[in-house]
């Protein structure tokens, strides 16, 4: 019996739950489907849209030497899946339907949609736990609800962990090509401008496996010294290759714990630190389920709903552009803009900058990194910048206000990072690059700050406090 292997954001052969355990079963044929509008409606930039475009062209040659062709689906958005998803299993004589879970609300919701309409026809479908560790809702406080605090979540985690779920499952063998078939031509994904070099982001799962290989060889060891350094490029790069599912959090994690002795969660603090990180990244997608509000662009902080952000399109313009006059926030978006990517501690330090200093609604920051990042992912997104503006789960308590300038004689203390972005910043002494006086910015031509530290960080106090 053939069998349906549909791929969503797990653009991978190797360790992909759906398609081993599919390859089982039957010959194989796989599918994808490219939905513009919806993608748009979801924020998606050109840079991911570009990357992800080149995954599944780089998934089809993989799955092509193993003679399974792909199939492409186009579609405005999800609501046209389900008849159409029906339609090629039909016509290609597929009785039975996979995929890995995804967790997002209208991702949730286009499943549930596609899985009835099989049923209601009397097709099977297989649906895996594939992108996280526990499938939501596995695990839950001792009071029975979802998580919204990490540290519980990751202790949780790391107990309840077993061999099985860190099994590893290899490519599956060649099989004899399907009569008929032939894998179809793969549309771009966007007509926009995309702004990435390609070379810079090779797309496919030997990629992801070259930069794991070369973290672990060549970072790890400073990884929990550096990883809040961004002129040390210390930490993996990995991001994008795991938003869409080029590597798996599994080949990740064993990968690091092969070489701590096996274990997650003591050692080697350089390897617990970045396995615990790959548990923030499950924590959110928990959180997507737990708590759906976050999905409809709510707070999770429910009693934030009323706050007075500002309503400046300047200054939302000039933090979007990096022309704030604080210089680590303006090389970080420089980052942003120029590369489809940031350092964490930079986005943590920008987030809070639009949401605190200028009291900006963290909505349109998070819509503005989504539109930029080649790794834009709703779940990290949205929980790192409720995080920062204090809204959300595990939120940072409101009166933690970074200071802008000390984060960045703390975090970039040589300015390394802020003269990579900054033009003429490499004229300057180290220490004046953090906060340049009036005549050096003038001589640069770099703005004055737009705000005061002290004045900002007091309005932001008064605005939370009035919350109640
Ligand atoms: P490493 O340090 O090598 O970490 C390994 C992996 O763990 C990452 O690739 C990522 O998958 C995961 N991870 C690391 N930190 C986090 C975190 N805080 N939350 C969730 N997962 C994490 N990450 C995204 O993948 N997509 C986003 O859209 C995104 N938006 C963010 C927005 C804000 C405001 C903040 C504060 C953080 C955001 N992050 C996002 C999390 C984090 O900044 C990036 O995952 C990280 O910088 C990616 O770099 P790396 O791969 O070198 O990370």
């Amino acid at each position: 019996q053939r069998q349906l292997v549909w791929f969503r954001t797990d653009l991978r052969s190797e360790d992909n739950t759906a398609l081993y355990h599919a390859a089982e079963r039957g010959p194989v044929i796989a599918v994808a489907t490219c939905t513009p509008r919806q993608w748009q409606a979801h924020g998606h930039g050109p840079n991911k849209l570009d990357f992800w475009q080149r995954g599944v062209v780089a998934l089809s040659e993989k799955l092509d030497a193993l003679a399974m062709p792909l199939k492409i689906i186009s579609a405005d958005d999800f609501d046209a899946l389900p008849d159409k998803l029906l339609e090629l299993a039909e016509q290609l004589d597929c009785r039975a339907l996979h995929f890995n879970d995804e967790y997002g609300l209208n991702e949730c919701r286009r499943d549930s949609a596609v899985a009835k309409r099989f049923h209601d026809a009397g097709h099977e479908v297989h649906r895996y736990t594939d992108q996280i560790a526990f499938a939501p809702g596995e695990l839950l406080t001792g009071s029975g609800n979802y998580y919204s605090v990490f540290t519980p979540f990751y202790k949780s985690w790391l107990k309840n962990i077993d061999a099985a779920r860190l099994n590893q499952l290899s490519a599956p063998k060649r099989q004899q090509a399907p009569a008929e078939v032939t894998r179809d031509h793969v549309p771009q994904f966007t007509r926009r401008k995309v702004t990435i070099d390609a070379n810079d982001w090779p797309a496919g799962e030997e990629a992801a496996q070259q930069r794991l290989a070369q973290f672990l060889q060549k970072r790890a060891a400073r990884y929990d010294e550096e990883r809040n350094f961004p002129a040390c490029d210390s930490t993996s790069g990995l991001s994008a290759w795991l938003a869409l599912g080029m590597i798996s959090w599994r080949q990740c994690v064993n990968a690091a714990a092969s070489r701590n002795g096996e274990r997650l969660g003591d050692g080697d603090a350089n390897l617990t630190g970045w396995i615990s990180e790959l548990v923030w990244r499950e924590f959110y997608q928990h959180v997507l389920v737990g708590f759906p509000r976050v999905n409809r662009h709510e707070p999770f902080q429910e009693q934030t709903r009323a706050m007075a952000w500002r309503d400046s399109d300047d200054d939302f313009n000039r933090w979007c552009r990096g022309e704030t006059g604080y210089p680590l926030v303006d090389a970080a978006m420089r980052q942003l803009t120029a590369t489809g990517w940031m350092h964490n501690r930079l986005r943590m330090v920008t987030a809070m900058f639009l949401s605190k200093h200028l009291l900006i609604d963290w909505r349109r920051g998070e819509a503005f990194f989504l539109e930029q990042l080649v790794d834009g992912e709703l779940g990290a997104n949205n929980g790192g910048w409720q995080w920062a503006a204090s809204t959300g789960t595990d939120a940072s308590p409101y009166f933690r206000i970074f200071n802008p300038t000390t984060q960045s004689q703390r975090f970039d203390p040589e300015g390394t990072f802020i003269a990579r972005y900054l033009p003429g910043f490499e004229k300057l002494e180290s220490s004046s690059r953090h906060d340049p006086d009036a005549e050096s910015r003038r001589r640069l031509d770099y703005p004055q700050p737009m705000v005061d530290h002290r004045a900002a960080r007091q309005r932001a106090l008064e605005a939370f406090k009035s919350l109640g």
